[in-house]
């Protein structure tokens, strides 16, 4: 429906310029950006997601997502005096792609005055993803090793600067894409396991937080288009993702067709998650007994993909 000549449906004053469908309410630019915050602040107190004297990480990739994350926590957080903000940003290591998303990552942490921590994958692993492909002889997807090494880089960087917990950008549409990835790949635990809020009961990793995880992606996007945010004009050359990207596809459609289904689904799977959760036995984390970092086995992911063997405890010459 357009919002040409009408009202916003919350001040009553100001034109329209979205139509909220899953509402049912027109909003003006101001009212649209106030209900996003809104959100946030909600979704963040109901989890429970952060404490006034939290040291908060967040993760910048440089991307919409995490960009927006960064100013609406910023905003947030203004008046809480004991609530510190530091951007962590990875830089994997990918030509053509990183250069300018942490460039502009750290444009925007020096227009919010927020600290700003860049690890790259050179340094934590010792080569960039494109030079770790280059080398490796059995292939996973570039995105299998790229996320448990940007997981592990990111854990380092929020403990390097005494962070207590990590804030990560992933909004609506990316929590139930995923909760749908683990069950159509039939991977129960996983599904049990993934939440907006991840933290250990035994408090000796920190807590990560997803604060935008009910709000829709297009409605990220918008609130990052009103403030004006820089977005990262290239895509990353080794984007394989084709089931997640499919699945972004339909959820998409069902939602222009059926207007809040998304956020319908994305509730059902929290309720089915909390039903079965009782079914699955508990994570058993542990410390990687090389390098720290949580692993259910002997050593973390990460710490395999590099060569380092449970066996021998250290890498193959
Ligand atoms: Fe890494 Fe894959 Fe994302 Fe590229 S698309 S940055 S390889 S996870
Ligand atoms: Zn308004
Ligand atoms: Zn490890």
């Amino acid at each position: 429906m357009s919002t040409v000549n009408k009202l916003c449906n919350l001040c009553n004053h100001n034109p329209a310029f979205y139509r909220r469908e899953y509402e049912g309410v027109n909003l003006c630019k101001k009212c649209f950006k106030e209900s996003v915050e809104r959100k946030v602040r909600r979704t963040i107190s109901r989890w429970k997601m952060l404490a006034p004297h939290d040291h908060v990480a967040v993760a910048v990739s440089g991307g919409k997502d995490s960009l927006t994350l960064l100013i609406i926590l910023k905003k947030l957080t203004a008046r809480f005096l004991r609530t510190r903000l530091t951007a962590v940003t990875v830089d994997e290591g990918i030509a053509g792609y990183r250069e300018e998303a942490v460039e502009i990552a750290s444009d925007y942490c020096q227009k919010l005055e927020v600290d700003h921590e860049i690890l790259s994958f050179k340094e934590v692993y010792g080569y960039g993803l494109d030079d770790f492909l280059r080398q490796k002889r059995e292939r996973m997807t570039a995105c299998s090793y790229c996320g448990v090494f940007r997981r592990k880089a990111i854990n380092l960087g929020a403990r390097k600067v005494g962070a207590t917990k990590i804030a990560t950008g992933h909004n609506l549409d990316d929590v139930l894409q995923t909760y749908l990835l683990n069950l159509f790949q039939g991977d129960v635990e996983r599904f049990v396991r993934f939440n907006p809020v991840l933290s250990d009961p035994r408090g000796r990793f920190l807590t990560r937080v997803k604060p935008l995880c009910e709000v829709p992606e297009r409605e990220v996007a918008l609130y990052g288009y009103l403030e004006g945010l820089r977005f990262q004009t290239a895509s990353c050359p080794y984007m394989t993702e084709a089931l997640r990207n499919e699945l972004r596809t339909i959820l998409n459609r069902l939602e222009i067709a059926h207007p809040g289904v998304l956020f319908s689904s994305y509730k059902a799977m929290l309720k089915l998650r909390n039903l079965a959760e009782p079914g699955v036995p508990p994570s058993n984390l542990q410390s990687c007994e090389n390098c720290g970092e949580p692993t259910s086995g002997k050593v973390c992911e990460a710490c395999k993909m590099v060569g380092v063997t449970p066996e021998r405890l250290e890498v193959p010459a």
